[in-house]
């Protein structure tokens, strides 16, 4: 194989040994198997993480791997920008295990520029501490200036101390480099950082990245500042060299030809994540705004405000307190005008830029908020009660109660002090296990909330969540049931009919499934061999494609394509002129297939089972909360939930699977059938010889023996 810095990689990885406040230079060539991403920093994990037994990220032995991918930094249709942070998590239920999260921007492109495939982070600094990375340059810095800043104001103070001219950002002479030198530079750094959440271990901080890329699940915040590390800012000026670039353009042109939509004709109903018209943020608009992209993206779904509060916040998170504020105007006119479009989105955009500026998971919020909520009318929470707070419930839904709200997270004060090891801890030390039990609290899996598709009936969201180690947040099938449910919504016949649908779909999950039966998802057939092939498929291409070559989820997979033209409804996904392999064997000079890229995600799932199983995981533990089982799921975004099934004479039909429960002894039997298909231990989870002997594993057989996490004899 060629050089591989003609293809995609930047060859070098960065070690940051913080307890010695030393690093070393890793050639990438080693790592080069597993892709880039997600593979990659498991890997990495893997060999630098000496004691993979820890439950805890914010134990001083975890190893966070920052990974990008040979497309980051290129002209991939929303891959350039996305960036892979993997590590032992903290606040998951009941043990954090390995984990993973994942932000836009710019951060994993800067990377490449100055070229660095990974960091890997390990150790403590012995004082607060952020790195300077300008191209080879690694210097640290004393972060004690910056300790007890938020993430914004610290990212804004390490820009005027980077700002070496003091003239504002424009040309920028490179440190070492004289006035007339060649070492001149525009970029400005990317920087991630954490904020007052993460220094105090808050389970719920992330890492920002510029104004609103949070790194949201897994609690990464909280593992740097157990590290004791503030920021790390990154400047480079070198380039990416792909093995074809005129293929790589050719295939970019060729997608949005055939998946771009109309931005002045823009048709809503065309939902498919290529080609979306609109940024994805939901408060609506109260100023002048554009549109914002991750590095390379060909849609952009986020904006930036004139006003700049709100800046990049995208989906759920644009409009998380929206409800509250509009329960609130209707009680308070006096306050908040509930006509006044432009009041309530700027207190909405307000809301989410807090979470931005303290890096807070809002997802977290989505269903812990109502609970908290709950527990004060029913008199639990409140001044000297069971939870013990300060906070005026009767004032949610205002501006100076979410501030209030915020804080109290940021600051591990209040309620946030109460929940800051994790929602389901902090449930269990009040004495109020049963609503975590019973679903009063909504978190069916580790310890972590429910997404908005609940496990019982989009099966396949739940089963990969299960399976793994957190909310898997991917929207693939997904897009399905927006799609179904803004048509019902709106009383309109769906583009595409079942029929048609489920064919499509199953044709891109070939060999993995051999016909549409895997897309009913009828009461009958969720426990069926054929959605368990489509759950391996969907675990498989998120442990590749999208979480290692780092496809955006909002764009990729591209299973279908709901336009209204001729130009038929098939997705992008796998297509030989522009599927993710075009873009991937343009840029690294392979020549793999979509199906040789699940195998790689395959071998990176085995791997994470295999640390998973070092940190106590056993198959015992994999099961969803109580109510999943005991109680039907009743309420969701809308009063239906649909998606494909069939009906009793075989036919396919758009239908409503909401009004239903998980069976205990079926999931247990779905997973016995997937740990065999998987070549995982049916009787542990745990990983067999002969599955890491034949995935090329053998290097984690010893240390699994070690441990007497090897399962005793082969599974059958
Ligand atoms: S769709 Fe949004 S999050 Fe994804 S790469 Fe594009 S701008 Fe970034």
């Amino acid at each position: 194989m060629s050089d591989i810095t003609n293809r995609g990689y930047a060859g070098k990885i960065l070690h940051l040994k913080l307890s010695t406040l030393e690093y070393e230079v890793i050639p990438t060539e080693k790592y080069v198997e597993w892709g880039g991403g997600n593979g990659m920093g498991t890997a990495l994990y893997w060999d630098f993480c000496e004691d993979k037994t820890i439950q805890d990220g914010r134990d001083e032995k975890n190893v966070v791997v920052i990974a990008t991918s040979p497309l980051c930094g290129t002209a991939t249709p929303s891959a350039g920008g996305r960036c892979e942070i993997v590590g032992t998590a903290c606040g998951l239920y009941p043990e954090s295990f390995f984990s993973r999260s994942n932000i836009g921007g710019r951060l994993s492109s800067m990377m490449k520029y100055a070229g660095w495939d990974a960091i890997v982070i390990s150790g403590k600094a012995p004082k607060p501490v952020w790195v300077e990375i300008q191209n080879s340059l690694v210097r640290y810095h004393s972060a004690e200036a910056l300790w007890g800043k938020d993430a914004h104001e610290t990212q804004l103070r390490l820009f005027g101390i980077l700002d070496r001219k003091n003239e504002g950002w424009g040309w920028q002479p490179l440190p070492g480099k004289g006035a007339g030198d060649s070492g001149y530079t525009t970029q400005i750094p990317a920087i991630a950082a954490i904020s007052q959440a993460g220094e105090r271990l808050q389970t719920m901080a992330g890492i920002l990245h510029d104004a609103g890329n949070i790194s949201g699940q897994g609690g990464f915040g909280a593992v740097w500042g157990s590290k004791n590390l503030k920021a790390i800012s990154v400047l480079g000026t070198g380039a990416v060299k792909a093995a074809d670039p005129a293929a790589l353009i050719r295939a970019r042109f060729k997608v949005k030809e055939r998946y771009a939509p109309d931005v002045q004709k823009p048709d809503l109903l065309a939902w498919s994540f290529l080609s979306y018209p609109k940024p994805i943020a939901f408060a609506g608009d109260y100023d002048q705004s554009r549109r914002s992209a991750c590095v390379g993206c060909v849609m952009g779904c986020r904006q930036r405000f004139s006003t700049g509060v709100g800046n990049q916040v995208k989906c759920q998170a644009s409009a998380w307190y929206l409800a509250y504020i509009k329960k609130y105007a209707k009680k308070h006119p006096e306050e908040i005008d509930l006509n006044n479009e432009k009041q309530i989105v700027e207190i909405s955009n307000y809301a989410a830029d807090l979470c931005n500026r303290y890096a807070l998971n809002t997802y977290l919020f989505q269903h812990a908020l109502p609970w908290l909520e709950g527990l004060w009318h029913r008199g639990l929470l409140g001044k000297g009660k069971q939870v013990p707070s300060e906070l005026d419930f009767d004032k949610l839904g205002s501006k100076a109660f979410v501030k209030e709200f915020c804080e109290a997270f940021a600051f591990r004060k209040d309620i946030g002090a109460l929940f800051g090891d994790g929602f389901v801890h902090g449930v269990i030390k009040l004495g109020l296990e049963e609503d975590y039990k019973n679903g009063t609290l909504d978190f069916p899996y580790w310890g972590i909330q429910e997404h908005g598709y609940d496990p019982r009936a989009e099966v396949e969201w739940g089963y990969a969540s299960i399976l793994t180690d957190r909310d898997v947040n991917s929207h693939e099938f997904n897009q399905l049931y927006w799609n179904i449910s803004i048509y019902t919504l709106m009383g309109l016949k769906p583009r595409i009919s079942a029929e048609k649908l489920v064919h499509l779909i199953a044709e891109k999950l070939k060999p993995y499934v051999d016909g549409p039966e895997c897309m009913d998802f009828s009461e009958e057939n969720i426990y069926s061999d054929a959605v368990l092939n489509l759950t391996r498929w969907y675990i498989h291409y998120n442990r590749f494609w999208k979480n290692s070559a780092l496809f955006c989820d909002l764009r990729w997979a591209n299973l279908f394509h709901s336009r209204g033209d001729d130009a038929g409804n098939e997705g992008a996904t796998g297509d030989p002129e522009v599927g993710e392999q075009v873009y991937w064997n343009a840029v690294t000079g392979e020549n793999i297939s979509i199906v040789d890229g699940l195998k790689r995600g395959y071998r990176v799932i085995v791997l994470q089972n295999a640390i998973w199983a070092l940190q106590g995981r056993h198959r015992d533990k994999v099961h969803f909360a109580d109510f999943i089982y005991e109680k039907p799921f009743e309420k969701g975004e809308f009063p239906f939930y649909m998606w494909t099934v069939r009906d009793k004479e075989g036919k396919w039909r758009y239908g409503d699977i909401m009004h239903r429960k998980l069976d205990r002894e079926k999931f247990e039997d779905f997973k016995t059938r997937y740990y065999l298909a998987e070549g995982l231990d049916p009787k542990t989870g745990w990983p067999t010889e002969e599955t890491l002997k034949k995935l090329k594993l053998d290097f984690a057989i010893d240390e699994l023996k070690e441990h007497g996490k090897l399962p005793e004899s082969n599974a059958s």
